[in-house]
C-alpha cells in the first residue's frame, strides 16, 4: 500500500468495502486528503457505485461543493444536532437555518463577480463545548438573529416544504427570504 498514490489507496479501500456486498457505504471525508483532479475521479466512482450497484452512500464532509455534487439529501449538523435537512437542490437554494446560511455563504465563488458580491457571514464567538452546550438553541451564542426566546426553549424543527425542515424560530421567514442571517437587518426592512 505504501507505493500507492492517495487516489489509488482510496480506490483499494472502496474495492475492499464492496467485497461484502454492502447496501450502504459510510464515507467520512472520503476525498479531503486528495488533490483536486483525483477528487473528481473518486467522486465519479462513488456516483457510479450508487447508479450501477444501487449502493447508498452516506457522506460526512465539510466540502460543500462535494456535498452538492454527490448528495440527493443533505443534513446540516451543529454541535452534534441536525439543525436542517432537505433535498439537496432545495436546501442549497433556500437554506433556512442561520448556520446553514452562514456555511453556504462562507464558500468562495468561482466567478470573480459573484465573489465580489458575496455577503460575508456574521458568525460570532467561539464554538461552545458539546459537553456543555448553550441552553435553548445551541447556535444562539453565534447567531446574528438570536433573541431572548432562543435561550428559553429548543426550537422545534419547522416543516418548510416537502422533506425540508429547519430548527429555528425564524426558519419560515428565512425560507421565504424575509430575513437573512447574513445581514443584521430584515430583508423586509431593506
Ligand atoms: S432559534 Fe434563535 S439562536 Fe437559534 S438559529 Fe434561530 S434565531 Fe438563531
Amino acid at each position: 500500500m505504501r507505493e500507492l498514490s492517495g487516489g489509488q489507496r482510496q480506490r483499494v479501500a472502496i474495492a475492499r468495502s464492496l467485497a461484502v456486498n454492502p447496501r450502504v457505504l459510510i464515507c467520512d471525508e472520503p476525498v479531503s486528503a486528495l488533490d483536486l483532479s483525483i477528487r473528481a475521479q473518486v467522486m465519479n466512482l462513488f456516483l457510479r457505485l450508487q447508479k450501477d450497484l444501487g449502493v447508498a452512500c452516506l457522506f460526512i464532509a465539510h466540502d460543500l461543493d462535494l456535498v452538492r455534487q454527490a448528495a440527493s439529501r443533505v443534513y446540516v449538523m451543529y454541535l452534534g444536532k441536525i439543525v436542517e435537512h432537505g433535498p439537496s437542490l432545495e436546501l442549497y437554494d433556500h437554506p433556512s437555518h442561520p448556520y446553514a446560511q452562514m456555511l453556504l455563504a462562507s464558500a468562495p465563488e468561482v466567478d470573480p463577480i459573484a465573489e465580489r458580491q458575496r455577503r460575508a457571514p456574521l458568525m460570532m464567538g467561539e464554538v461552545p463545548s458539546p459537553s456543555n452546550p448553550p441552553s435553548g438553541c445551541r447556535f444562539r451564542t453565534r447567531c446574528s438573529l438570536a433573541v431572548d426566546e432562543c435561550s428559553r426553549q429548543v426550537p422545534p424543527a419547522l416543516k418548510l416544504s416537502p422533506g425540508h425542515t429547519a430548527a429555528c424560530i425564524f426558519a419560515k421567514d428565512l425560507h421565504r427570504g424575509k430575513r437573512s442571517a447574513l445581514t443584521t437587518a430584515d430583508a423586509d426592512a431593506a
